[in-house]
């Protein structure tokens, strides 16, 4: 882990949240397409989502036993080692890769060896699936949804790992075993992208207000691990809920200190409801503030209903969305409802379970984000590391916008402070004056 971040978050408003990229480095992200013509791939590409790894049973968290068989599987029929360029001449896999890692930033083995194999940027698209690590995704996985339909329009390949025991019986994000193996994973290089929405039960705000019908509080803000007088199991829930939080978090820390490793831009996130003052959310928790903290994580707040624009009934649910990811702030969006709409409250298990859900237009959002994250990922790759086997392929346009890029990185990922996009806190002090 980096130094840690002593800085104060400066707080600014949801409208003038998110900076805006700086347009001349958008418009020649695309630039490494040089070697063919778009038109010509648009019409020869497939349009399949499907990458190596899709088609073999989903990988949970194997990712060790995984990484080894990818190896040996994924030279394929068109694992053609020759690289671009005649000058730069013949380069060995071995040669090119402790070449690549002595001088530039850390690659992971499975980009190398799409690297190593791909005659031009077009190839390399295709054999570089990003890897995109959902935890607590659901039954249906909606920003999983998102995120291929995102990723199909800017034509990259990707692979999503949806983990939720309502998907699969064998997964327990409760265990800390299961973390042990996902950790390896990340440290690994295993993920493009991460996010948790953990569960928020045992933190949920619901509990102090609906005691009739549920099964009451477990923790407060004051006792953020437990209540003094809580039974065996209303401490276990509470401990149970407390590990999947920090867990998550603690993943989060890992995926960024992988970006900062790969010297890529970073997109890793998290979500939970921000609760109310006194009631104990999931972001009172000291070890969830330290993670924030240590990585810059920005926030932005938002009521459910924001992105329910099409729907009569709707959630007010209001959420917080946390992490490193390009504008993330511009996410943040406060209730301004019509009269027509019907807020559904939400009361009983079924209802907040299905309050769980991420709306469309939410994941539409985030999934755009960070397919631009991968679009300037896949160019920084393959231009750093065509300039690394001295290909003749780079122009000197393309390492100029590799120069920018790699300043652009480092001001927007490591040296600008986050921005804390609390709109709804903003909102609501106004509207309440001073009672506490
Ligand atoms: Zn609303």
């Amino acid at each position: 882990m980096g130094p840690k971040a002593e800085v104060a978050p400066h707080r600014v408003m949801a409208e003038e949240a998110g900076e805006t990229p700086a347009k001349e480095a958008e418009s020649s992200a695309d630039f490494g397409d040089s070697s063919s013509s778009s038109s010509e791939d648009e019409a020869k590409e497939p349009n399949t989502m499907e990458t190596t790894r899709n088609k073999r049973k989903p990988d949970k968290v194997e990712a060790v036993q995984n990484k080894k068989n990818a190896e040996s599987k994924q030279a394929g029929p068109s694992g053609d080692k020759d690289q671009p360029g005649e000058e730069a001449g013949p380069v060995t896999a071995s040669g090119s890769g402790e070449a690549h890692s002595a001088t530039g930033p850390w690659v992971p083995d499975r980009v190398k060896r799409a690297l190593e194999k791909s005659k031009n940027f077009d190839e390399f698209r295709k054999n570089r699936p990003f890897r995109y690590l959902h935890l607590f995704s659901g039954e249906k996985d909606q920003l999983s949804v998102s995120l291929k339909k995102a990723a199909e329009k800017a034509r990259l390949e990707i692979y999503v790992e949806s983990l939720d025991r309502k998907k699969d019986k064998e997964i327990n994000l409760a265990a800390p075993a299961t973390y042990d193996e996902i950790d390896k994973s990340v440290e690994e290089g295993d993920w493009d992208g991460y996010h948790s929405g953990f569960p928020c039960g045992s933190f949920s705000r619901v509990r102090w207000r609906d005691t009739d019908h549920g099964p009451g509080p477990v923790r407060s803000a004051a006792h953020i691990y437990g209540l003094p007088g809580n039974t065996v199991q209303q401490q276990r829930e509470a401990d149970e809920g407390t590990l999947m939080a920090t867990r998550s978090a603690w993943l989060h820390r890992k995926q960024i200190e992988s970006f900062r490793r790969r010297a890529l831009p970073e997109a890793s996130t998290m979500e939970n409801p921000q609760g109310a003052i006194n009631t104990g959310s999931a972001w009172d928790l000291p070890e969830l503030k330290q993670v924030l903290d240590e990585t810059n994580s920005s926030v932005a707040e938002f009521n459910t209903c924001a992105y329910q624009s099409q729907l009569r009934r709707r959630w007010f649910k209001p959420a917080k969305w946390a992490g490193k990811l390009e504008s993330l702030a511009t996410l943040a969006k406060v209730c301004r409802c019509p009269e027509w709409v019907t807020h559904v409250p939400l009361i009983g298990k079924s209802a907040t379970e299905a309050a769980g859900a991420y709306p469309e237009e939410l994941a539409d959002a985030v999934a755009i984000k960070v397919v631009d994250t991968w679009k300037r990922i896949l160019n920084l790759e393959w231009l750093r590391y065509q300039m690394s086997v001295k290909s003749s392929e780079v122009n000197e346009l393309q390492m100029k916008w590799l120069d920018n890029e790699d300043k652009r990185r480092k001001r927007l990922y490591e040296e600008t402070k986050p921005v804390i996009a609390d709109s709804i806190t903003q909102e609501k002090k106004r509207k309440v004056p001073s009672k506490a």
